[in-house]
């Protein structure tokens, strides 16, 4: 079995397949051992390929359903509109950090080892989307974005988006130096609650940042929830580029389901 965390609030949202890859369950050996679900890392393309397979089997899905985006740290978004057409390869290559869609029996995923997956929800406007937020993404502001976008496009209010942070990188072990820290205290004036100075150096809470943003946006902070995990220093767990560099990525993910689908 793949391991996939969950949240208790979440799992009472009717309709929502949603979760959290750990790196246990798949056939990937050292370093990518067990659940890589990247291609993109130097994995064997074969364990990939079965890990996604074993995937889609466990949530009882086809992978023609599932769709990851290439990564690239910036904060395009990718829109799946039930009205239009399935994206093709060439435009899942594009290079996007999130995905948004209101189209049922579409799986949104987001591949991670220490950045912050984030997902959301509204149910009333039926919409779903992932987030990719590494410290460039969370730099340029992805997950305010991202609610715009719901907003301009399905009249999401963000008073009715759930939002659902994953397991990252914590603020104990996410180092940075002057330069970024520089870069994100003059963007955000407030600042103070996610950046720590501690023995000479600078610790960011990715996490808090995100949370912050959301708050700003409009998000009600009840509505907001987290797998406060942090990937580095649970090295049983998790997945983690800082502590690893090369290594496997989890998969975070996010599907309507038709209603009266079955779970
Ligand atoms: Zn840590």
């Amino acid at each position: 079995m793949i391991e996939i965390l969950q949240d208790s609030h979440w799992e009472k949202i009717p309709n929502l397949v949603y979760g959290f890859t750990t790196r246990w369950g798949g056939v990937s050996s050292p370093p990518y051992e067990e659940f890589n679900g990247s291609l993109s890392v130097g994995d064997d393309p074969l364990a990939v390929e079965t890990n996604r397979k074993r995937f889609s089997e466990q949530l009882g899905i086809s992978l023609s359903q599932c769709f990851t985006v290439r990564q690239v740290h910036g904060n395009d978004i990718l829109v799946i509109d039930k009205e239009g057409s399935l994206p093709d390869s060439k435009d899942l290559q594009k290079g996007h950090d999130a995905l948004i869609t209101n189209r049922v029996e579409v799986l949104l995923g987001i591949q991670t080892a220490d950045c912050l997956p984030l997902l959301m929800v509204d149910v009333e406007k039926n919409v779903a989307a992932a987030v990719h937020a590494g410290w460039k993404g969370t730099y340029l502001g992805i997950a305010m974005k991202v609610i715009a976008e719901m907003s301009r496009l399905y009249q999401s209010s963000p008073r009715e988006v759930q939002v659902l942070l994953g397991p990252s990188i914590g603020r104990c072990c996410y180092q940075f130096g002057d330069p970024e820290i520089q870069e994100f205290k003059e963007r955000y004036l407030h600042h103070a609650r996610w950046i720590e100075s501690r023995s000479g150096s600078y610790f960011l809470d990715i996490r808090e940042a995100n949370r912050c943003q959301l708050l700003s946006r409009g998000v009600p902070a009840e509505n907001i929830r987290s797998i406060t995990r942090c990937t580095c220093c649970e090295r049983e767990e998790f997945f983690s580029v800082r502590r690893e560099e090369t290594t496997g990525r989890h998969l975070n993910f996010i599907m309507l389901r038709s209603k009266g689908g079955l779970r």
